[in-house]
């Protein structure tokens, strides 16, 4: 068969590999990058998944993608290497589960994409002798992930900046206790400063030479990966049998769903996706209208890893369905409606749905949720509400993102106490810190870079 070759969704840039669009991010023409064909897995080989660990999964659905660029032995260690960390499917009532996506080094789900992003990345500058040099201004949750998903990669330096009084003292520590590829710079300023001056050395022509690189969370390289876990859930749950499974997954920026959509559209077999939004309901709204429009300013909520106006993937979503949607948010043409309304679901969870989310399950599960998660726990329950009774008896998986450890305050105050640290965030304290200091003074931050 043809390699696989990805388009842009702006449709105005030429088709590359995958190796070209995992180096490049973003296309030249704006859009983000898309498999011209996704390749089906057969049956007998997905029903094999349910003897196979997490990294086994991991191997056998990208290869699928990858095989024509990357050697299976090299993917096979790279998979080993990224996912040494438990995936738990906690059953909650009768075939209803949710999946921890906490477990790995920065306790989000955004591990999963960028550990193997990173590990990629390093594999193809690798084969070509060349380095490159990420830089990234964090408020706190972005640095650690890419800090620690990149951390020991030989051909990857990172540099990572925060405003020195605007993170918290966890959030630092999970940045500066690396050390080896990772150096962390505190600037004497706020978070846009920090952005600013990133931005700004990016198009320095005096820094080309650096190679300097974004790790960009659009990146084709972070949404594969995420295609894995649907088909780890359903091996786990319902291979033996081959039952469908229906996902509701917590969404923001619609990298996380669009992994499961992937994973549909590569042969899993799936009932339903149900998508579950805080109040930025913009998708909800174009879904049942057929109308869109971006929330601009995106409303704060409690599940603020959510808090999005006008999701970034939303192009990749209707690309998949005959649409085509630039990265603005107009669309040339529409998607088939008709079929996602068939194949999906979508609601809208308040703030207040929010903490009672949290306080009932706990209160009828001792199922522990964070704000991110207890929005899926949400949506399942609203999505069940619309549900006639034969159809509810189904198997059903919720996506849990983060750990609530990482949300102390909102559980202390809803439940009461204050929730276990992970393994992954524990010891933290006493570890030794590294980083440096910087005024906000681009001039400064580029004569360090120079050095
Ligand atoms: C990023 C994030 C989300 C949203 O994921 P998307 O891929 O942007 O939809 C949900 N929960 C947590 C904890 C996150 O960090």
């Amino acid at each position: 068969m043809e390699p696989i070759r990805y388009y842009s969704t702006n449709l105005q840039s030429e088709k590359v590999s995958f190796r070209e669009a995992l180096l490049r991010g973003q296309a030249p023409d704006r859009g983000l990058y898309m498999p011209a064909r996704i390749p089906v897995l057969d049956k007998v080989f997905m029903a094999s998944f349910a003897n196979r660990d997490y990294p086994g999964i991991a191997f056998g659905v990208l290869d699928a993608f990858l095989r024509d660029e990357l050697p299976s032995g090299r993917l096979r260690e790279l998979v080993e290497d990224a996912y040494d960390y438990p995936v738990p499917l906690e059953h909650v009532m009768e075939r209803k589960y949710v999946m921890r996506l906490d477990q790995g080094p920065t306790a989000s789900f955004k591990d999963f994409a960028a550990r193997m992003m990173g590990r990629l990345m390093n594999h193809f500058l690798e084969e070509e002798n060349r380095e490159l040099y990420i830089l990234t201004a964090t408020s706190g949750d972005t640095g650690s992930a890419i800090a620690n998903a990149f951390y020991g990669l030989e051909n990857i330096r990172v540099l990572i900046l925060f405003p020195e009084k605007e993170v918290t003292p966890r959030q630092r520590k999970q940045m500066t206790t690396l050390g080896k590829n990772v150096e962390v710079i505190a600037i004497d300023g706020k978070f846009d400063d920090c952005q600013a001056m990133v931005k700004k050395a990016f198009g320095d022509p005096d820094l080309q030479h650096l190679n300097l690189s974004s790790a960009n969370s659009i990146n084709i390289g972070r949404l594969l990966p995420q295609a894995v876990y649907y088909f780890y859930a359903w091996a786990q749950l319902a291979g033996r049998n081959n039952e469908k499974a229906t996902f509701v997954v917590p969404s923001g920026n619609f990298g996380d769903m669009m992994g499961g959509m992937i994973a549909w559209n590569m042969g899993l077999p799936m009932d339903r996706m149900v998508i579950a939004v805080n109040e930025n309901d913009e998708f909800p709204d174009f879904l049942y209208t057929g109308r869109y429009s971006k929330i601009e300013p995106s409303k704060n909520c409690l599940s603020s890893a959510m808090n999005v106006g006008h999701p970034s993937n939303l192009s990749r979503l209707v690309a998949l369905y005959g649409g085509e949607m630039d990265e603005k948010g107009n669309i040339a043409r529409m998607p088939d409606m008709v079929a996602m309304r068939r194949d999906m679901t979508a609601v809208s969870i308040s703030d207040k749905e929010t903490k009672a989310s949290i306080a009932d399950a706990w209160k009828e599960h001792k199922l522990l949720l964070e704000p991110h998660g207890a929005v899926g726990w949400a949506g399942l329950a609203k999505h069940l509400g619309n549900l006639p009774e034969s159809q509810k008896e189904k198997l059903f998986v919720v996506l849990e993102t983060a750990h609530p450890a990482k949300f102390p305050e909102q559980i202390r105050e809803i439940l009461d106490f204050d929730p276990e640290l992970p393994p992954s965030l524990k010891g933290l304290e006493d570890q030794e810190e590294k980083y440096s200091h910087l005024a906000h003074d681009y001039d400064a931050f580029k004569k360090h870079l120079l050095k």
